[in-house]
C-alpha cells in the first residue's frame, strides 16, 4: 500500500529565525508531522481509505484517520507557505486585487486573519480560503479540520495548536500570529489561488 512521508522543509531548519526558532521547527516538524504520519500510515493498513489521494482521505475519513490525514494537510500548506528571505511583504497581482476587494485592504485583511487566530478557543487553525465563485474567506478550524471539508480551496494558514509558538511565546499567542507575517511566501500563496 501507498504511505504517506514526513514533508521536507523547502528551508533550513533555523531559516525563520526568530520568529519561528530552530527548536519550535524542530519539534513541530520533526516531532508533531512526523507522529501524524507514522499514526496515519498505521492507522490505513487495511483501510479502504489507504489508495486515496490525502485531500480525499480529509474528505471523507471519520476518527483517528480524519485527525491524522487532516493534521499532515494542515501542516504541508502551513510549513510549504513560509521563507526565510521573503521577496515580497505584501501579496502582488491578482491575490492582492482580491484581498482588496473581499477584505477593504490588506491590512484590514491581516487584521481579521489574527483576531481568527486570536479568539479561537482552544487548538486549531485560521484559514484564507477562496470559495467556488472566487470569493476569498476567513475560517476558524478546530483541531484538525480543513477548509476542503467545506468545498473550499485553502490558501493560507496559521497553526494556533500551542505547540507552534509555546516554546517562544509562551502565552502570548497574538504576537506569534503577528510576528508570522515577515515569513510568508507570497508567491506560493499566490500559486495556490
Ligand atoms: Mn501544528
Amino acid at each position: 500500500m501507498k504511505k504517506f512521508e514526513l514533508m521536507a522543509l523547502p528551508y533550513a531548519v533555523d531559516a525563520l529565525e526568530p520568529v519561528i526558532s530552530k527548536q519550535t521547527l524542530e519539534f513541530h516538524h520533526g516531532k508533531h508531522l512526523a507522529g501524524y504520519v507514522n499514526n496515519l500510515n498505521g492507522l490505513l493498513e487495511g483501510s479502504p481509505l489507504a489508495e486515496l489521494p490525502l485531500e480525499e482521505i480529509v474528505c471523507k475519513a471519520t476518527g483517528g484517520i480524519l485527525n491524522n490525514a487532516g493534521q499532515i494537510l494542515n501542516h504541508n500548506l502551513y510549513f510549504g507557505q513560509f521563507t526565510g528571505e521573503p521577496t515580497k511583504s505584501a501579496p502582488t497581482g491578482k491575490l492582492a486585487e482580491a484581498i482588496a476587494r473581499d477584505f477593504g485592504s490588506f491590512e484590514a485583511f491581516k487584521e481579521a486573519f489574527q483576531k481568527g487566530g486570536a479568539t479561537l478557543f482552544g487548538s486549531g487553525w485560521v484559514w484564507l480560503s477562496a470559495d467556488k465563485d472566487g470569493k476569498l474567506v476567513i475560517t476558524q478550524e478546530p483541531n484538525a479540520a480543513n477548509p476542503v471539508q467545506k468545498g473550499l480551496k485553502p490558501l493560507l494558514t496559521f497553526d494556533v495548536w500551542e505547540h507552534a509558538y509555546y516554546l517562544d511565546y509562551q502565552n502570548r499567542r497574538p504576537d506569534h500570529l503577528a510576528a508570522l507575517w515577515q515569513i510568508i511566501d507570497w508567491n506560493v500563496i499566490a500559486k495556490r489561488l
